[in-house]
């Protein structure tokens, strides 16, 4: 019912008690690896709330190739297009610093090796998905070739880069966070007026996610603010990804735009009170306190 395009990283964490200055040495706690990469964390937040999703991504010849299949296969996500590549897999390494700051380095790996052939490739189950969720951790090139097969397209953009237009008319949603959304717009202002102005941009949909401040949707029709619930916020790391897999999910099964994202807007409130990416993510049980 939903594909989602998109890298596949292991996340290596190692907490410092303060970051070591340019030849500098400095000793961390130990290692620990997380799957991750925007593409899995959002395939998982789907799967986890019963979706049938597919990834379409590259993971590397390597232990943490292995891991990360192992890790996405435990979660009930449709693998037969995720091509193992020779060469390192997807790597995010990560210190946590005494204050919970995270400072990250991201290494691509295969997943700058996912090509337009990929698509191509996978043409038959994208033109099938309600909905292709897609963000930026993978080639542009690759992206907008899934967009243009995709029935309807989520898209996050995340990390924020400069996109072509043709690419932000696709999106129905776009989906941006505060900081995506000053990018493109080039300044901060009140969320609606934010919302609206991305719409002019050309999407379809926008979706603005203002953490614990819920989420903005703006349609043709008009705008609407969405509320998150309240919750200790104990780890926000991959809280938007769990957001769009939600929403993406939620589309996929006919929902509405606004009816989606006060779904989706429970799912990230709910990631937030769990340390990690997808060891935080719910079960449709865990929403019921919400
Ligand atoms: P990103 O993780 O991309 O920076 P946001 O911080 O906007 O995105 O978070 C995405 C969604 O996760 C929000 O729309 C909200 O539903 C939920 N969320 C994030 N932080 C909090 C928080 N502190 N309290 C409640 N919900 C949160």
């Amino acid at each position: 019912e939903m594909v989602v395009v998109g890298s596949v990283n292991a996340d290596l964490v190692v907490r410092v008690d303060r970051r070591p200055a340019p030849g500098e040495t400095v000793i961390g706690s130990d290692l620990v690896t997380h799957p991750g990469g925007k593409g899995a964390n959002q395939a998982v937040a789907a799967a986890r709330l019963g979706a049938r999703v597919a990834l379409l991504g590259r993971i590397g010849s390597d232990g943490h190739g292995e891991f990360l299949h192992k890790a996405l296969a435990g979660d009930g996500v449709g693998l037969g297009h995720l091509v193992e590549t020779p060469g390192p897999s997807g790597v995010a390494l990560i210190t946590v610093g005494a204050d919970g700051d995270n400072s990250i380095i991201v290494s691509p790996g295969v997943n700058a090796r996912l090509s337009e052939d990929d698509v191509a490739a996978a043409a038959g189950l994208l033109a099938s998905a309600r909905v292709v969720s897609l963000q930026l951790e993978s080639p542009l090139a690759a992206v907008l070739a899934a967009a243009r097969t995709a029935a309807r397209v989520v898209f996050n953009l995340s990390p924020p880069a400069v996109v072509p237009d043709e690419l932000l008319a696709l999106c129905d949603p776009l989906v941006v966070n505060e900081h995506e959304a000053a990018f493109l717009l080039g300044g901060r202002g009140a969320p609606g007026s934010q919302a609206r102005a991305l719409l002019a941009l050309g999407p379809r949909s926008v979706v603005l996610t203002l953490g614990a401040g819920g989420a903005v949707v703006a349609e043709p029709g008009g705008v609407i603010e969405v509320p998150s619930p309240r919750v200790e916020a104990v780890d926000t790391t991959g809280a938007g990804d769990a957001f769009t897999g939600a929403l993406a999910w939620r589309l996929a099964g006919g929902d509405d735009l606004a009816t989606a994202t006060a779904f989706a807007v429970r799912v990230g409130a709910a990631s937030v009170r769990r340390p990690g990416a997808q060891s935080s993510y719910p079960y449709p049980e865990d929403l019921e306190a919400l």
